[in-house]
Order: C-alpha cells, then sequence, then structure tokens
C-alpha cells in the first residue's frame, strides 16, 4: 500500500470476464484495468493500457471482475454491530459477499431511538459523519437516514441538507404514514438534495404499519423501498401497477417476498425500464443478517427469474451507482475502483459464472477490492471460488 493509504498504481490483467455494470454494454471487451490512487484510469486489452511499474498487480486467472455490489437498503447503527440480532462483524462479513457499498434506510435499531424533532436530525447528523469517518472492512456506508416524524418543517430538511444529510430512511417507520403528508416532506427533501425511499407492504415488525400502492403513489418518495415487502408484500398486481404507475426506483430485496421479487423485475422488463431496478437485502433485520443476501438474490432473479445475469449484475450495481447518483457500481475511468472478483464455485453444474448463476447457484468470490485496496482475498463466506484471483506484487 502506498502512503497515506492510498492505492498507488494497480493493475490488473488476465480477467477472463468484465461486466460493467451498465446495461446498455453489460459485458466488456477487456482483459486489463489500470488504477491510479483508488480511481480507474484505463480498461481495455493489456497491449493498448499502460501497465508499467505498478504498486500492486494482480493477475485474475482468467476469472470475472465486476463492479463491487451496492446494497441499496440495509439498517445499520453504528460501528460493525447490529442490535437487532446483537451481531459483531456483519458489514465486513457482507464485504466477504462482494459488497463494496452500503446505503441506510435508516438507522432505526438504535436502541432508545430519538423520536423527537431535534432528537432524529442529532442521530442521522451523527450516524453520517459516524461512518463516513469509519468504514467496517472498507465498506463505504451511506449513512445518517433520519426517519420522518409529523411536525417536521421545510427547515427542518433545509438544516439536515446543509449538515451534509443525502438521504431520508424509509418513510413509513416514523409517524408520518399519510400519503398526502409523506408528499410534502418527500418535497421538501427532494428540494433540498435529500433523496427519499418509502416502506412498501405490510409491516415489518409489531410496531410497524402497512404502506399500502396508493400510499406509495401519493408520497412519491425517490425508491418505492423493497417493493416485494420487507418481509409481506403487497398483492402482485399491485406491485406490477407500482412499476407501472410510479417512475421511481423499482427496489427488490432479498428480505422480502420471492415470488413478488420476479414479479417486479419481470414487470420492469416488460415496461422497457430496466433501468430502474435496483437490488437490496434490508438487512439486519427479523431473518437475521445475510452476507451472501446480494448474491443469492442475483442468483433468484436470474435463475427462477429468468432475466440473463449479466443484466442482473448491473441492477445490484451500475443501476443504484446512476440512481442514487455515486462514483461506484460501473467499471470505466474516472470510476472508483470498487471490484468484485468472482468464479464459478466449484463443482458448480453451470460450465461457466453466467451460467452458474443462471442455474440458480451463488458465484464464489475470490477476491474484493475498494478503493483499489484488496480488502480480501477468497471469501469466507461463499463456497469456494474455482479459480482465485493472484496477488504477483507485492509478492
Ligand atoms: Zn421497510
Amino acid at each position: 500500500m502506498a502512503a497515506g493509504g492510498k492505492s498507488g498504481k494497480v493493475v490488473i490483467r488476465n480477467i477472463g470476464l468484465l461486466l460493467s455494470g451498465d446495461l446498455e454494454r453489460p459485458i466488456l471487451e477487456a482483459d486489463t484495468i489500470v488504477v491510479v490512487d483508488g480511481i480507474i484510469t484505463q480498461v481495455g486489452k493489456a497491449a493498448d493500457c499502460d501497465t508499467d511499474q505498478s504498486v500492486t498487480l494482480i493477475d485474475a486467472k482468467q476469472t470475472c471482475v465486476a463492479p463491487g455490489l451496492i446494497d441499496s437498503h440495509v439498517h445499520p447503527v453504528f460501528g460493525d454491530w447490529t442490535p437487532r440480532q446483537n451481531q459483531l462483524g456483519w458489514i465486513d462479513s457482507t464485504m466477504n459477499g462482494g459488497v463494496t457499498t452500503m446505503i441506510s434506510a435508516g438507522e432505526v435499531h438504535l436502541p432508545g431511538r430519538p423520536k423527537d424533532i431535534v432528537g432524529l436530525k442529532a442521530l442521522a447528523i451523527t450516524a453520517q459523519r459516524a461512518f463516513d469517518n469509519f468504514r467496517p472492512g472498507g465498506v463505504k456506508v451511506l449513512a445518517g437516514a433520519p426517519v420522518i416524524e409529523k411536525g417536521m418543517v421545510e427547515s427542518d430538511f433545509a438544516e439536515l441538507a446543509a449538515a451534509g444529510v443525502r438521504l431520508l430512511g424509509e418513510v413509513g417507520l416514523g409517524s408520518v404514514k399519510a400519503g398526502y403528508e409523506a408528499q410534502q416532506m418527500v418535497a421538501w427533501a427532494r428540494r433540498h438534495g435529500i433523496q427519499s425511499t418509502i416502506h412498501t407492504g405490510g409491516p415489518s415488525i409489531p410496531g410497524s404499519g402497512l404502506i399500502d400502492k396508493d400510499v406509495v403513489l401519493e408520497a412519491d418518495a425517490d425508491v418505492i423501498g423493497h417493493i416485494n415487502g420487507g418481509h409481506t408484500s403487497l398483492s402482485e398486481r399491485d406491485v406490477c401497477t407500482l412499476c407501472e404507475k410510479s417512475p421511481r426506483a423499482i427496489e427488490i430485496v432479498h428480505n422480502g417476498n420471492e415470488k413478488t421479487a420476479i414479479a417486479a423485475a419481470q414487470a420492469a422488463l416488460q415496461l422497457k425500464c430496466p433501468h430502474r431496478v435496483i437490488l437490496g437485502t434490508d438487512g439486519p433485520a427479523g431473518s437475521g443478517v445475510q452476507p451472501l443476501g446480494l448474491l443469492r438474490l442475483i442468483a433468484l432473479l436470474s435463475s427462477l427469474g429468468k432475466i440473463p445475469a449479466e443484466l442482473v449484475f448491473c441492477f445490484a450495481t451500475g443501476n443504484t451507482a446512476k440512481l442514487r447518483g455515486l462514483n461506484c457500481g460501473l467499471i470505466e475511468p474516472g470510476r472508483d475502483a470498487d471490484f468484485v472478483f468472482m468464479d464459478r464455485a466449484q463443482h458448480s453444474a453451470g460450465r461457466t459464472l453466467l451460467d452458474s448463476v443462471q442455474l440458480g447457484d451463488i458465484p464464489g468470490v475470490g477476491m474484493v477490492m475498494i478503493d483499489g485496496l484488496v480488502r480480501c482475498g477468497r471469501s469466507r463466506n461463499t463456497p469456494p471460488a474455482t479459480e482465485v484471483p493472484v496477488v504477483l506484487t507485492p509478492a
């Protein structure tokens, strides 16, 4: 590692399959990536890239490189601890599942979470700062997502935005549950550059409530959060109506209803808006922590949903980056060097990585890189990848 925690120059060669994260061109004709100080500078054939004098040289061993996965829906609290299941190290464990960025949908599991307006603003600002200063496993946790409550006024949103808050927690988890009320606060948030998401479906745990399709449409949040429920889904007809009537992001989560997950993804394809589909886990949750949740969701949508695997990987990377204004998630010069190296799991019936995913198997992760720095080698959580990349220098 070069001084100051920067990656210096990194060369990744001998890539067998390069997934771009971009639906328009999901597979790139390239075998080499060059990174300087955490940013991609070149993507191409080895002969066309400047590969001299790297600080780190990696032989991808003909495996697949994809953008690091983005979990669009998590509920972090502080550090690498979740009180929901009283578990330590869940973010680092999820990085071993290929996730390099997580987006908070609210720090709702904080014991004693404040619900008064000054308290909820203070918590959001503190969470944003804390995760900005501390990245478990190197994962970029975009946190500080306040749960809106009755009585908030526009100046509260202006104040949050000025303090660096960029996200709202799931609308509907607080006292604001009516469509008209949510719509006004979502509009205030949007006016001040704060992105919003809404809880969709039945209550998650005792104490939360139902948000039905009419409330989702009226509130008009930027993201239709867990459109397939978290856990309890609206009817398949209502889910498809949301895809059709709302222009907003269609977020599908692992901890939701699997049948309507597939229905939502297929509806988006039929409506010719696959760019609206983004993926998350909605973990930690009552169902636990799922370090492989995104990989499992990708395999589900590709196998049972019959969607080409290279497109489903875009749902979990480039789509999310574009819809949420992030600099990761795509493999192109100027983007963050956040990568997951994968190969078909050992003894998968699939002949290639993409084939194995389409058959319903999850891939083996061989390495994860964030900002050009190697964060893990062979994953401790996925089934073993058939082939794994090798760091040639430093040896
Ligand atoms: Zn929810």
